[in-house]
């Protein structure tokens, strides 16, 4: 089996989608591995890296899609490049299938199988393969990382004979995979740290980690069967917005990592909250690039309003690249070994697998997975 594995595009991109060491393992299971030229370069990895490891490098970008059997890559392709893919060929990379109707509409006209690196099933068998955990985990780190940039204060108390310096208040509200990470990093810099989460299983690992969790009663809350938080009533998110207010006001730093799979993000932090802050304290809205936790952040711009700095990134596990490469790498190599038949040497579409019908959106000129295809045809 051909797997390519081109260029990331996507301006101001340094993640790789697979990393040298991975391409030995490929190679060792029996692919025929092709990158195209340069793939590497934002991480670090040299043409010469990757065909040490056993791939060949190739120029051609037009013949890199027409020639794969399996496509390899981290952002969603252009609508074009699907049309250049061979029938029965398979394509693996986030998609963000629940907005980008167009795109897996493409795959299914064009025969395409695409599967969703956003979609695999959050269960223990798949954790390995589970990229939306390893970038968020990163993302968590630099959100930290981030706001004690811009900060101009110190995290951690200092005791000096010029005097004692207290340390940071840190907020951050959604406690996932971001948020815990998050919350550990800043612990790790001495801040005082409180957290909030709407799931109420979530406040025993803030705790563990040396955090406050703030108590709010909202009443039922729960979580689906996936894990995921259910959205909150508009009564529910106004609970929380009164009852998150002051802790705010108090906060050197407040981070909103609050996510509610396939749906907008809830706004958790208002315009009068933000004017409530001191200036000189810092948000860091994880969600600013989908529509925003922070009301007024900007996707990709640090903007300031009223003395309060409000950080919108949006590629944070991108900053740092290196690592990025290597988690996203490892979780794509898993998942192709794991449905990697030895004997023809092939990545085999098997819908009783317990993972891979989760995250096949499209296969055999169908939409295959029922949520997309309900979104699809207006259902849902
Ligand atoms: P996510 O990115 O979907 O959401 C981030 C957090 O925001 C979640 O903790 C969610 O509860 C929280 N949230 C939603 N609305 C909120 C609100 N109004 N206020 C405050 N917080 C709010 O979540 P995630 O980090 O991707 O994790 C989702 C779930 O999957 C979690 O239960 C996690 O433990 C689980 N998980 C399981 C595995 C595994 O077993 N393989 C791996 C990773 C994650």
């Amino acid at each position: 089996m051909r797997i390519a594995i081109p260029k990331e595009t996507h301006p101001g991109e340094n993640r790789v989608p697979i990393i040298p060491a991975d391409v030995k393992k490929l190679v060792k299971i029996g692919a025929d591995v092709v990158i195209e030229h340069d793939m590497g370069a934002g991480s670090g990895y040299t043409n010469d890296d990757y065909t040490e490891a056993g791939a060949t490098v190739s120029m051609d970008r037009d013949a890199l899609f027409s020639g794969a059997d399996l496509l390899l890559r981290l952002r969603k392709p252009d609508i074009a490049e699907i049309a250049q893919m061979k029938e029965g060929a398979i394509h693996i990379s986030y998609l963000d299938p629940f907005n980008e109707h167009a795109l897996v509409n493409a795959f299914k006209e064009a025969k395409v199988t695409a599967i969703s690196m956003e979609m695999i099933p959050r269960t223990t068998r798949s954790q390995k393969m589970d990229a939306l955990s390893s970038q968020a985990n990163l993302a968590g780190y630099v959100m930290v990382i981030q706001a004690a940039s811009h900060l101009p204060r110190i995290f951690p108390m200092m005791m000096t004979p010029a005097g004692t310096l207290k340390p940071a208040n840190v907020f951050v509200i959604g406690a996932g995979v971001a948020g815990l990470q998050a919350i550990a990093t800043a612990k790790r810099l001495g801040a005082k740290v409180t957290a909030f989460d709407t799931r109420p299983v979530v406040a025993e690992q803030v705790q563990s980690l040396g955090a406050k969790f703030l108590e709010i009663d909202l009443g039922e809350t729960g979580e689906t069967a996936g894990g995921y938080a259910k959205e909150l009533t508009p009564e529910q998110v106004e609970i929380q917005r009164q009852a998150q207010k002051d802790v705010i006001a108090k906060s050197d730093v407040v981070i909103t990592t609050a996510q509610v799979f396939g749906r907008k993000p809830p706004v958790l932090v208002t315009k009068d909250m933000v004017e409530g802050m001191a200036p000189g304290s810092v948000i860091v809205d994880m969600a600013a690039e989908t529509g925003g936790n922070v009301e007024g952040s900007v996707p990709n711009e640090t903007i300031t309003v009223n003395g309060v700095t409000i950080i919108g990134l949006g590629n944070l596990a991108g900053e740092v690249a290196k690592d990025a490469s290597q988690m996203y790498s490892s979780n794509l190599f898993n998942l192709v070994d794991d449905s990697w038949d030895e004997e023809s040497k092939a990545f085999v579409i098997d819908f009783e697998h317990d993972i891979l019908p989760g995250c096949i959106i499209t296969h055999a000129g169908e939409v295959t997975n029922e949520t997309i295809k309900n979104i699809l045809e207006g259902g849902a």
